[in-house]
């Protein structure tokens, strides 16, 4: 036994060092903790599809899966505005959708936040403005955070939650 134990302690440690953890594993430890400060419990958003071409969509249904595991880190999608803090809005808004875009607007409670989704979220997109297109989102509903990029990678979307978050305190 002893001449295993100073065997052990002669050779030490030959283990490789664990890899930093990835920048996306950081932003949920740091989202996680603003959110409970800010929040005291679970955001809640209502991911709303004004017109896009679901590009957006596949980028936020990413954001769900067990890799950023955002339920870990205090973010729930639920399925009525009435029990959202806020509002995830991709597209640009189409005339078919601008009356219930205002609805789900009126039927989250206040104080709510609006992240606008995507370029065609942000300033319309390829789709602009025309007789079918309200264009960006702002042109309907106030929105307190833009995510640019066609499309946004997940974690640029985690980035434009925690803004919005952050704006609360502001
Ligand atoms: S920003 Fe790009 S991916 Fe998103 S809805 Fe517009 S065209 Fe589609």
């Amino acid at each position: 036994m002893l001449k295993l134990l100073s065997k052990i302690a002669g050779i030490g440690v030959i283990t490789e060092p664990l890899p930093e953890p990835a920048d996306e594993l950081c932003l949920r430890q740091s989202m996680q903790a603003d959110i409970l400060a800010v929040m005291g419990r679970a955001l809640c958003i209502r991911q709303v599809d004004a017109g896009s071409c679901n590009g957006c969509e596949l980028e936020i249904h990413a954001l769900n899966n067990p890799y950023y595991n955002i339920e870990g880190s205090g973010i729930k999608f639920v399925a009525s505005p009435r029990h959202a803090d806020l509002l995830l809005v991709t597209g640009p808004v189409s005339k078919h959708m601008e009356i219930a875009l205002k609805r789900t607007y009126d039927a989250t409670p206040d104080p709510k936040l609006v992240v606008a989704v995507g370029d065609c979220g942000c300033g319309g997109g390829v789709f602009g403005e025309s007789y079918a297109s309200c264009g960006r989102v702002s042109n309907v509903i106030p929105v307190n955070v833009a995510v640019p990029g066609c499309p946004p990678s997940p974690t640029r979307i985690l980035q434009g939650i925690l803004t919005a978050i952050k704006t609360r305190t502001a």
